[in-house]
């Protein structure tokens, strides 16, 4: 009898984890959360049809100026694992890359860059949050097996802005600052409203970046050799947060308030591109 009831129950939980591990990665703790910041699973967004999700119609409040609620797809990029097998760098291409590279670690902490693009997220989801932006998370945890184009394909279902968090490194350790990947005008995988507004992006979000925390301005690099940008039918910008490879910006980019200045720095750059556009 006892035996029958465990067997029913453990068919249940079976069930449950499975519905859980349908969409993405994201995990969300409702109960942590105020009815005020909201973070939103891809599940719930997530149209059965695959329809793109639209949120044009949603608009906020705040001291009698209404403005648009906008979508921001956030990825905390790599995971606890790389992801050895290859796939196509673009739509239609033959040259491949490996799904997911196990990115960098601190030259003075050891901490692994997927620890700190996931520690920014957060912290990033929730100034999004706070702003009225709706943000939706791919990862909220370090177990995450998506490939960098599986990642793009989840932003794609949303019609808004998809930001790539990452951390830089080199071999000289005296090389530091932040930098943004953006397509190259001849992309040949975007559209050119596309690649333009990726540009765009980009700068906003560099420039805005390094005026809140004071890293170096390294500049926004155009390049058409990255999978995550790519696949991308959004605007999209790949945020090198800072170099791990260097002691003090390592030691830096652990630091909660500066953790705190790179999500404000990002904030008011993706502000600043959807002020550009109204
Ligand atoms: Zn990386």
């Amino acid at each position: 009898m006892i035996t029958k009831y465990l067997r029913g129950f453990f068919i249940v939980l079976t069930i449950c984890i499975l519905a859980i591990g349908l969409f993405g990665c994201s995990r969300n703790e409702s109960s942590k959360q105020s009815s005020e910041i909201k973070t939103t699973d891809i599940n719930k967004d997530k149209n059965e049809n695959g329809d793109i999700i639209k949120n044009d119609g949603d608009k906020l409040s705040e001291n009698g100026i209404t403005r648009v609620k906008h979508i921001v797809v956030i990825d905390a990029g790599h995971q606890q694992y790389p992801i050895d097998e290859h796939e196509s760098i673009g739509p239609g291409s033959s040259e491949t890359k490996p799904k997911l590279s196990s990115g960098a670690s601190g030259i003075t902490t050891g901490i692994n860059e997927y620890q700190l693009t996931l520690d920014v997220s957060l912290k990033l989801r929730d100034e999004f949050n706070r702003r009225g932006y709706e943000a939706v998370m791919i990862r909220e945890n370090n177990d995450c097996p998506l490939s960098n184009k599986e990642r793009a394909e989840i932003a794609n279902k949303y019609d808004g802005i998809f930001l790539r968090i990452h951390a830089n490194s080199d071999q000289n350790s005296s090389i530091r600052g932040a930098l943004t990947l953006a397509p190259r005008a001849d992309n040949q995988f975007m559209s050119n409203e596309n690649i333009n507004d990726s540009q765009r992006l980009s700068k906003n979000v560099l420039d805005s970046m390094a005026l809140e925390t004071g890293a170096k301005n390294r500049g926004v690099i155009n390049t058409n050799s990255m999978t995550g940008i790519n696949w991308c039918k959004i605007p999209v910008t790949i945020v090198e947060m800072g170099f791990m490879s260097n002691p003090e910006e390592d030691l830096l980019m652990q630091n909660n308030e500066y953790q705190q200045k790179i999500a404000k720095g990002i904030a008011n750059g993706v502000d600043k591109f959807f002020d550009e556009n109204n």
